[in-house]
């Protein structure tokens, strides 16, 4: 099949671990690899952020990368995206017009939803059944950051209208599934399939990053206030008070994709470096700013165990590279973590927000080496069984493949958002 990717501000090639740039592309970057290496053609369209990039890039084989003018050659906080949205339809409308027509267009986050409707949209005499993935959604983001949530207002009406327009949605996990079911979108055309990981590049084989004898939690994501370190800051604190000789490392930035400045430059990492010395633990925390993916796994496999503690969660891909590098998962028990931590046997799942529960959890990993041991093998294992992204491939070009083959309406007949303006 010739599929086309829309990921309007995710782009495969960024460096991955900052404020805009984590899960979406990686989710983008493997999942269009892993389609490719089953023999589909993919293409991923993009918006441009910065001048030197070239139009069309090729990402490994059987994977192109076209970078769309839409707006300013720079980086653009995606909360800022959307008047660019008409522009970044057109120029995929353009594309196709001049390259043919893909036989189906998957988009991921909801303006890339837009931009695929309007593309399609603008071409109707041709065929392209549209599959959305949201990524995460505006309805939960709200509940969980009020007024801080700096989405355009109209969030709140296009992200809906993305779903009820598409042919198929693509959820990332059973809560997602709860909540589109809430908004009013048909349970028939939602198929879930998760995120994966890669288990040549994460495995609990190789070299790891230098440590002490101190236990060693590792926190790793883009630095939002939402992805909830100052929980694992607290539990690191009540850690210490019970006499446990454990540290945390946080990777990841809240600065630009590119960013490699010296981590303290970041106004997030300086928020937290302020709560941990308020929690006595100062000396306790290291900040490494972003690290690519290539150098993630020696930094699992470093670390006695990786705790996740967000306020909410739409998939979460570290736990899935932490059970891969065979290292103990503790997690709050929101969202995709529910459905890839199975409590008890793959890691330890704690109420949201509960930093004392959280020390609880890791104080056991920590010191029952028999529970680690046993946590380590039974999450290697439910990794390799369910989510490798060629699995997700798999699954995810079956849904393809239905919509192409019933000859699916490209999308739901209602009247058009603006769309493409050709
Ligand atoms: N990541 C990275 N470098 C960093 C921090 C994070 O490569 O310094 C990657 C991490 O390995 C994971 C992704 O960013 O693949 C985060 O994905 P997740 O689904 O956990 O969170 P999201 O970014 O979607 O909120």
């Amino acid at each position: 099949m010739r599929i086309a990717m829309v990921s309007e501000h995710a782009s495969p090639l960024a460096a991955v671990g900052s404020v805009d740039a984590g899960g979406q592309n990686v989710h983008v970057a493997a999942l269009s690899t892993a389609l490719a290496a089953q023999g589909h053609d993919v293409t991923v369209y993009t918006r441009r952020d910065a001048a030197a990039l070239p139009h069309r890039v090729a990402f490994g084989a059987g994977v192109e990368v076209v970078n769309v003018d839409a707006g300013p050659a720079m980086r653009v906080p995606k909360d800022e995206l959307l008047p660019y949205i008409p522009q970044l339809a057109d120029g995929i409308a353009d594309d196709w017009a001049r390259r043919g027509v893909p036989d189906v267009v998957h988009s991921h986050f909801w303006m890339s939803g837009l931009a695929a409707l309007g593309a399609v949209e603008s071409m109707p005499l041709a065929h392209v059944p549209t599959v959305h993935t949201f990524h995460a959604l505006g309805v939960v983001k709200r509940r969980f950051q009020g007024a801080a949530d700096t989405s355009p207002i109209a969030r709140q009406w296009l992200e809906p209208h993305v779903g009820s327009r598409v042919a198929a949605i693509v959820a990332t996990s059973q809560d997602e599934v709860r909540e589109l079911s809430d908004q009013g979108i048909a349970e028939g055309k939602v198929h879930v399939v998760p995120c994966g990981v890669d288990p040549a590049a994460f495995s609990a084989r190789g070299g790891s990053a230098a440590r002490s004898a101190r236990y060693r939690l590792l926190s790793v994501g883009r630095l939002v206030p939402r992805k909830g370190v100052d929980i694992v800051i607290d539990a690191l604190a009540r850690l210490d008070r019970d006499g446990m000789d454990a540290e945390l490392v946080v990777l990841g930035s809240s600065g630009g994709a590119a960013e490699t400045a010296g981590a303290l430059d970041d106004p997030e990492i300086s928020r937290l470096a302020d709560s941990a010395a308020a929690a006595g633990v100062a000396d306790r925390v290291r900040f490494t700013g972003q690290i690519d993916q290539a150098a993630l796994p020696r930094w699992y496999r470093s670390a006695d165990a990786v705790v996740c503690t967000p306020w909410y969660e739409p998939f979460g891909i570290v736990p899935l590279e932490a059970m891969a590098c065979g290292v103990p998962v503790v997690a709050a028990a929101v969202g995709g973590l529910q459905d890839t931590v199975v409590d008890g046997v793959t890691g330890l799942l704690v109420p949201p927000f509960d930093a004392d529960a959280t020390a609880a959890a890791l104080t056991k990993v920590l010191t029952d080496t028999a529970l680690s041991a046993e946590l380590s093998r039974a999450g290697r294992a439910r990794v390799r069984e369910n989510y490798t992204w060629t699995r997700v491939a798999r699954d995810t070009a079956r849904v393809y493949e239905q919509l192409v083959d019933a000859g699916a309406p490209a999308s739901v007949a209602e009247p058009a958002w603006g769309g493409a303006s050709r």
